[in-house]
């Protein structure tokens, strides 16, 4: 019989840092159920539009009908395009975020007119991640049932299928693969020898979740990656970025989502911070306040997804990883958690970035130093016997 190499490990195993896997739609369904049971009376959500246009001296937004979305509902169902007033807009449109491109369109017409109201140009640096992925599910209760239950809250890992089976906080796993041979199949049996002869174990669950579970991978298409955003700020007048649109990053580390949330908690700490000017709240300061505040973190955790910095890849950043990790282990009261590990914490990313220098600067010293020491009674043996 084949035996296939699986891997497990943790995202952090230090007890005093601890992380949850929460699956993206469940936590977007409780997000929008507690945000209607808060406040009803001055929410509105409307599905199927897209932004299309900001002009940001009156302060409107237009929104049409997005291509794909089928209306059933009364009223809106003829309108194709809405124009909205708005006090501050947020955008949190993600990767390819339209209210990201409208800035850099309306901040390039402004300071071709001269009339820019920051004093340096919103730019934007790009990096397209070239990789893909397709993923699958398995119910919380058919997951208890399997062996690989027993490592729920752990990350197992297939390398020879590029391919992850991560616990939920549910009980359900979540797994993905970005193995080309996997997403360029082209026929179900394909799919299916790939996962026998590497997964058999995951395969097995996976038909107990969907008979037809290779004949629909196939047709899953490829989704990817996404890309790195470096923006040089986040604000134009009353309009903000936040999320992804802001900046996205490569999901080397999984924290995307995370610093997402975060950009919510620091943008209402701000609102809470300020006071009210006749009744109403300077948000157009609050918006560039966000961007004085969130901009260094958010190139700091940017730049780490992309470089892998923080876990870096290869026989010398398993060994890296090793050093740090047994150091902290072995002196837990003057070595803190690694930078890695700093990742589950409250540690803004730019310290973590800066932890990380030191870290790799005290490795490769180590290294150095260890190297030298072993040549030199390697050196000291040789002169022996001669
Ligand atoms: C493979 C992969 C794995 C990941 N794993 C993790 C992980 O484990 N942990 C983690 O924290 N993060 C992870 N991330 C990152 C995470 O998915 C993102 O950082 C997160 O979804 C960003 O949230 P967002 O709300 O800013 O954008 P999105 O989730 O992209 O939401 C943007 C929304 O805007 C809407 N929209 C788009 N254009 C328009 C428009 N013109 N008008 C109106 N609406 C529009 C979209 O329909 C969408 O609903 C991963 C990303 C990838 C690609």
């Amino acid at each position: 019989m084949q035996t296939t190499k699986m891997r497990k490990f943790d995202y952090s195993s230090d007890p005093d840092l601890q992380s949850y896997g929460v699956s993206r739609n469940a936590f977007v369904a409780y997000l929008q159920q507690t945000l209607f049971e808060r406040d009803t009376d001055h929410l509105s959500t409307n599905f199927g539009w897209e932004l299309k246009e900001i002009d940001d001296t009156n302060r409107l937004a237009t929104f049409q009908r997005s291509a794909n979305y089928i209306d059933d509902c009364e009223g809106l169902q003829q309108q194709h395009e809405m124009k909205v007033e708005f006090d501050l807009l947020v955008g949190a449109d993600g990767v390819s975020s339209k209210v990201r491109a409208e800035l850099l369109r309306l901040d390039a017409i402004q300071r071709a007119a001269g009339n820019a109201t920051e004093n340096l140009p919103l730019s934007l640096k790009f990096l397209q991640n070239p990789e893909f992925y397709k993923s699958f599910h398995i119910r919380p209760a058919l997951a208890k049932t399997s062996p690989l239950y027993k490592d729920h809250n752990r990350v197992q890992s297939w390398p020879s299928l590029n391919m992850l089976l991560v616990g939920m906080a549910d009980g359900s796993f979540w797994g993905g693969s970005k193995k080309a041979d996997l997403l360029n199949a082209s026929s179900a049996s394909e799919v299916e020898t790939l996962f026998k002869g590497n997964a058999p174990e995951v395969y097995d669950l996976l038909l107990k979740e969907n008979p037809n579970f290779a004949e629909d991978f196939l047709k899953q298409p490829a989704i990817s990656f996404g890309g790195a955003v470096l923006l040089s700020r986040f604000h134009h007048k009353n309009v903000l970025l936040i999320g992804d649109a802001a900046h996205s990053m490569f999901p080397s580390y999984g924290t995307g989502c995370n610093v997402a949330l975060e950009d919510c908690l620091l943008f209402d700490q701000i609102l809470q911070e300020s006071k009210p000017v006749h009744g109403k709240f300077p948000l157009r300061p609050a918006a560039a306040e966000f961007t004085r505040r969130r901009l260094c973190d958010a190139h700091a955790i940017v730049e780490m997804n992309t470089n892998f910095m923080l876990f870096p890849r290869g026989f010398l950043g398993y060994l890296q990883m090793l050093f740090l990790t047994t150091l902290r282990k072995w002196f837990p009261a003057v070595i803190k958690p690694t930078s890695y590990q700093l990742l589950w914490s409250t540690v803004p990313f730019e310290k973590i970035r800066h932890q990380k220098h030191k870290e790799i600067f005290l490795f490769y010293t180590a290294l150095l130093l260890t190297s030298t020491l072993v040549v030199l009674i390697a050196l000291s043996i040789l002169q022996v016997l001669h």
